[in-house]
């Protein structure tokens, strides 16, 4: 079980710069929390930090109950898929993914347990002799998913692991990852996963729910559909849709007692639904 809980988190990182700011998020255990944004808004600091890979400035981290801030990543029973797979060269697909267990003392029997089922899962068992060099992009990252598999981690972090796939691939991939969540939690061992991607398709399609950064802030936290039917802010609205919104500069003004836009020459009345929210606008 577990819950990950970032309370009033702030990075400033060694030089001075200020990449996370007063960042709350509450992520629930089992659930798929996507984290997307614009390049450089800090998404892989926020994942790194749950991971304990960068240290956290100022702010409470805490996954479970446990609070992790200082505690070391092997304690805090995540696992981690990265985009370069980050496999041993020179280690075959089956060694790949036994040697986090074998690093932790699990006996021989139940690695073999383990990767054995991970490998039917992923469908790799049949490559489970080769050497990463003799995979391709789709399989390495099949074995790298493993590798995090096998460790039964409570929390799943993924750092934009599909990036480096051709389309089809990613695809499938993204189908795959949905299907291992979906399979933990009907096992009864729920896993709660966090995704960070720069890709809003990936993040509409695969999330529970998404959070938005920019520029090291939350701009808003919901599911898919709600963030796409009702952004918070202009810049969920630029950013969510493909293709993109288009923005039009105009001047709300109330006439017969309802309320208008007016854009250039053209007078146009808000539909009932945003009529009692604009009201208050009116003028701007
Ligand atoms: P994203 O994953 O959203 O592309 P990052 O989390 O990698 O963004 O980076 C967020 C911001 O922090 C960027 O402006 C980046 O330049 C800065 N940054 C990342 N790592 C460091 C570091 N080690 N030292 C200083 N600034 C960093």
């Amino acid at each position: 079980m577990a819950k990950v809980t970032l309370q009033n988190v702030n990075k400033v990182y060694d030089n001075g710069f200020h990449a996370i700011h007063d960042v709350s998020l509450e992520i629930k255990d089992g659930e798929f929390m996507v984290l997307v944004g614009p390049s450089g808004c800090a998404k892989s600091t926020m994942l790194r930090m749950v991971a304990g890979l960068e240290s956290i400035t100022d702010g409470q981290l805490v996954i479970g109950d446990r609070e992790c801030n200082d505690l070391p990543p092997k304690d805090r029973g995540i696992a981690m898929v990265f985009q370069n797979y980050a496999l041993y060269p020179h280690m075959t697909a089956y060694e790949n993914l036994a040697f986090g267990l074998e690093t932790a003392k699990k006996s021989k029997a139940e690695i073999k347990e383990r990767v054995t089922k991970a490998a039917e899962l992923l469908e790799i068992t049949d490559l489970l002799d080769r050497k990463p060099k003799q995979m391709s992009g789709g399989q390495r990252q099949r074995v790298a998913l493993g590798r995090a598999m096998v460790r039964n981690p409570d929390v799943f972090l993924f750092d934009e692991p599909l990036s480096n796939l051709d389309a089809k691939l990613r695809v499938s991939m993204r189908r795959r990852i949905i299907r291992l969540h979906n399979q933990l939690q009907e096992s009864g061992k729920p896993a709660t996963m966090i995704y960070v991607t720069h890709d809003q398709v990936e993040a509409m399609t695969m999330g529970d729910r998404v959070c938005i950064l920019n520029q090291g802030q939350i701009m808003q936290v919901d599911t898919p559909m709600n963030v796409y039917h009702n952004p918070k802010n202009k810049f969920v609205a630029e950013f969510i849709g493909s293709p993109a919104m288009n923005m039009l500069e105009g001047t709300l003004l109330e006439q017969s007692g309802k309320v208008c836009v007016q854009l250039n020459e053209h007078t146009i009345e808000l539909s009932q639904a945003h009529q009692d929210k604009a009201k208050g606008w009116v003028g701007h």
